[in-house]
């Protein structure tokens, strides 16, 4: 595990909206194909996006997009102990 990964977890949810810059999309996509731990984060997070949009199209109201973030902190503090 990379000591770099909180600071891809932060920018994940970004990511998945496509809304970051393509250096820093290429940068954690490269990141993602040798770091296990990230992809399964981005899968769960993806797949909770998914879920919330087929209920509504409009985009994730920033409080739930806030509680996934915290949510994917805490369970990383879980896991590693930062
Ligand atoms: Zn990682």
């Amino acid at each position: 595990m990379g000591n770099k990964c909180p600071e891809y977890i932060e920018n994940l949810s970004d990511y998945l909206d496509g809304g970051i810059d393509p250096e820093l999309c290429a940068e954690i996509e490269a990141h993602l194909g040798e770091c296990n731990n990230c992809r399964i984060m981005v899968d769960t997070l993806r797949q909770t996006v998914t879920l919330c949009r087929e209920g509504k199209p409009e985009a994730l109201p920033p409080s739930l997009e806030k509680k996934l973030t915290g949510l994917l902190r805490e369970r990383w503090r879980q896991k590693f102990g930062k």
